[in-house]
């Protein structure tokens, strides 16, 4: 026994693993919910009947149990910053904490599904280098909507909505409807010819052998549509691996527990496994308290039709997500409650009005520290930063960082289409930027020295 341990005994681990079993929140609490059954709740019908889409809608749902202040914050953000339209599924409104307002303000979900204008910094809302498409994966498109960025993997933009809609998306440039701060882009060619086109692409390039059926959310495509895609793209010998990417699971998990889908999802699974294919289904998943039961039983659903796994990868946001208590909780929940695979984090990427969502790097690379050696090591999700013109790096991947500034510079190790005729594309450094209200008192006052200069 040391010395210290005699006097105060043994210290304590920065974290304590324990079981949570999951929770459905009554529904009935809300007030507009209060007749609502336990049949209607299983039914993706009427979740997607019921979906808020504006500001009266919630209020019909919440009635007084939020101050009128906060509607007034969420009318601010929605007419003058909000980058995506407002979506939420019944299913994730019922997992925020409505026991006050401030409550309401502080959860997690709340801050990322409904942003409001005082969530905002107003000293930089926005990096100067943040852009719209900031990953460039339109640049990239092959075909419309099928970007390749990776050399043996292609990302199928299959369709541009989604079930819900999350503030951060960094698909903001073509996803959802336009917002008054943001006209959305638009898919020009009709979905059946670009589907077509995709698989036209795929037949002739073997080199890619691993594809993200993608949108959107997948699960916003008519099931007969999302099954001929996968199903051909299942005759194509050449392609390995197959994802199918769906926030939907925890969204709208009584989309993935219908009867049409489950059949389907076996049809796909059968095929998959006689032709030797994995395919898998990613979902994405920031907070424990989003896993319910019946997420849980969604996701055991896509096991047992044969996929060969469900993994998720969510988003690190600053307010939601951003200790190693909440990350080991949702990795936690994930693999013994819902056997879903923790996967990736990705950092929040730099689009606009994102900067109180951002973390910087260095505190990225902390909390990837901080989870180490608490998970089995195939379930440690890794924080992966997905750098503009380079694809996914590992956050302690840079081969610089200006702490100073709050840049990081990365190399990469392929080429993209982009760089087809650079002979030193594999040699520059590209670059990633930090928060700069994360920055020393020194390094903001750099980036407003340089805002001074554009302007002038
Ligand atoms: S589900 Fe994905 S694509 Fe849809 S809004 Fe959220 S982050 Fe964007």
């Amino acid at each position: 026994m040391t010395i210290a341990e005699t006097v105060t005994g043994p210290a304590p681990q920065p974290y304590t693993y324990r079981r949570r079993p999951l929770i459905e929140p009554d529904w009935q609490r809300l007030p507009g919910w209060r007749h609502v059954t336990r049949q209607e709740w299983e039914s993706a019908q009427w979740q997607r009947a019921h979906c808020v889409k504006n500001i009266r809608q919630l209020q019909q749902v919440l009635g007084d149990l939020i101050d009128e202040s906060f509607y007034a914050d969420l009318h601010r953000d929605q007419t003058g910053h909000a980058t995506m339209p407002m979506l939420v599924t019944p299913q994730m409104l019922n997992t925020m904490d409505t026991s006050t307002t401030e409550a309401f303000y502080a959860d997690p979900v709340r801050r990322y599904m409904l942003p409001v204008a005082s969530d905002r910094r107003t000293d930089w809302p926005s990096h100067p280098c943040a852009t719209r498409d900031s990953l460039h994966e339109a640049d990239m498109w092959a075909v419309e909507g099928l970007t390749h960025r990776y050399p043996t993997k292609v990302l199928a933009e299959l369709l541009s909505t989604c079930p819900q809609y999350c503030g951060h998306c960094t698909r903001m440039d073509l996803v959802g409807t336009s917002t008054p701060a943001v006209a959305k882009h638009r898919f020009t060619a009709r979905p059946a010819d670009r589907h077509e086109a995709m698989l036209e692409y795929l037949r002739r390039t073997p080199t890619v052998r691993d594809v993200v059926v993608s949108g959107g959310d997948v699960a916003n495509l008519p099931w007969p549509r999302l099954e001929a895609f996968v199903d051909r793209l299942l005759d194509i010998d050449s392609i390995r691996d197959i994802r199918l990417a769906t926030k939907a699971l925890m969204a709208l998990p009584q989309h993935w527990l219908q009867d049409e889908v489950r059949a389907g999802m076996e049809r796909l699974a059968a095929k998959a496994r006689r032709r030797g294919v994995a395919l898998a289904v990613h979902t994405h998943v920031n907070t424990a308290r989003s896993l319910t039961p019946l997420v849980a039983r969604a996701a055991r659903g896509l096991l047992e039709a044969g996929v060969r796994d469900v993994r998720n990868q969510g988003v690190l946001l600053h307010g939601v997500n951003d200790s190693p208590a909440a990350l080991l909780d949702l990795s936690f929940a994930l693999l013994d409650e819902a056997q879903i695979m923790p996967y990736y984090l990705y950092m929040c990427d730099m689009i606009p009005g994102s900067e109180h969502w951002r973390l910087p790097l260095w505190r990225a690379q902390e909390l990837q520290h901080a989870i180490m050696g608490y998970l089995p090591g195939f379930a440690t999700p890794r924080i992966v930063c997905d750098v503009p013109y380079v694809g996914k790096r590992w956050v302690h991947q840079p081969a610089d960082y200006d702490r100073l500034r709050g840049i990081s510079y990365w190399t990469k190790n392929y080429r993209t289409t982009l760089e087809a005729d650079d002979p030193h594309a594999l040699e520059r450094r590209y670059e990633y930027y930090d928060p700069i209200h994360t920055l020393p008192p020194e390094g903001q006052e750099w980036w407003r020295e340089q805002a001074r200069r554009a302007v002038m």
